[in-house]
């Protein structure tokens, strides 16, 4: 486990709930109860709830997908030629501040690329490290982040699932868009994910970069037994993919909640959640308590209007609250984090940078 990782409460107990859940569903009917999830590689029966996004940003929903593309895919794989196998796993830099004990270190792996395709994935990749730094607080702490590309070689151009669910591709990270019956969920092999970002220097979030121009993408933040902290899927020519990226990340870096909620998802009535930029307290409470954003009540946001207390966030419309009507936490209608988001992910950089 990276020693960056700290989740709160209500997510690490949700994480042992879908990795029990996972595991009981494959235990042998009559067998001992199973073991803790162990610290461990993947494996093929591991399953992992993912985000998953519509051009508009997230939704409320977090299907449990498998680790492993499905068999329909991974029957279709080749091995590649020996010129295409020597080619596979090529590690570049496309931005080198520092060492990577002290730095960010983002990876971006392409799927869907063939041997011939590695320049346009390497262009891909500048393309959405162009969308991440555009927005703040990424945008003034790229010193503080290295990004590698790892080439992926794919037998076939495009992946599964684009245009149509019935396309199949052979693909060297299986990804497939129509996971789990929704179109725009891209999923990808975390196995393979997992094999090709190792090529990299370090890797603490990766990106797979998946060749279409279909809008879609997924978000693994709660990822356990990976040597990274999250992992996010896109598509490379859809203008707003790159945004799945920039809420990911956050996730990854910021350590910071959703602010959106599933609608009729009733109120949460837990403790004050450990997540800088989302709680139980109403902006008089937080003033009076001292907690939380309560510096920053009042101000201007960039995320529009001024920092105050909404009520509906972290998947629940009431009982805890949010620090701006809307935000990349949110939705993606602004492309502004809101103060404590900002301040959140800017001292996650920190903690990726110390020594
Ligand atoms: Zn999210």
């Amino acid at each position: 486990m990276s020693p960056h990782r700290r989740k709160s409460a209500a997510t690490a107990a949700g994480s042992a709930l879908a990795a029990a859940a996972a595991l009981l569903s494959f235990a042998p009917s009559g067998a001992a109860a199973p073991a803790p999830v162990p610290d461990s590689p993947p494996s093929a029966e591991r399953t992992h709830d993912v985000e998953h996004f519509t051009p508009s940003g997230p939704r409320g929903y977090r299907p449990d997908v498998p680790a492993r593309a499905p068999k329909r895919i991974s029957d279709r794989h080749r091995p590649l030629s020996p010129a295409e196998a020597k080619a596979d796993g090529a590690v570049s830099s496309l931005h080198r501040t520092g060492s990577t004990t002290e730095r960010l270190d983002l990876v971006f792996v392409g799927d869907g690329y063939t041997a011939d395709q590695q320049e346009d994935f390497h262009k891909d990749a500048e393309a959405k490290w162009a969308d991440v730094t555009a927005i703040e607080p990424y945008k003034s702490h790229t010193d503080k982040m290295n990004v590698w590309t790892v080439d992926a070689v794919s037998n076939e151009s495009g992946v599964s699932g684009d245009p149509t669910q019935d396309v199949v591709k052979d693909t060297a990270l299986g990804s497939y868009f129509w996971c789990d019956g929704m179109e725009r969920l891209l999923c990808a092999d975390l196995n393979k994910v997992n094999s090709y970002a190792a090529q990299a220097p370090a890797a603490d979030i990766v990106v797979v970069v998946s060749n279409s121009g279909k809008y879609g993408g997924a978000g693994y933040n709660r990822l356990t037994g990976y040597p990274f902290d999250g992992v996010s899927t896109l598509s490379s020519d859809h203008a707003d993919s790159g945004l799945i990226a920039v809420h990911e990340m956050a996730h990854s870096i910021g350590r910071l909640a959703d602010e959106y909620d599933y609608g009729q998802s009733g109120e949460y009535t837990g403790p004050e959640p450990e997540d800088v930029n989302i709680s139980t307290y109403d902006a008089d409470e937080m003033a009076q308590n001292g907690a939380k954003w309560h510096t920053w009540l009042g101000k201007d946001d960039p995320a529009g209007g001024t920092t105050g207390a909404f009520e509906g966030a972290g998947y629940y419309e009431k009982g805890l609250y949010r620090p701006t009507e809307t935000s990349l936490m949110r939705d993606f209608s602004v492309r502004e984090f809101n103060n404590p988001s900002r301040e959140g992910l800017i001292d996650g950089f920190e903690r990726y940078t110390q020594p």
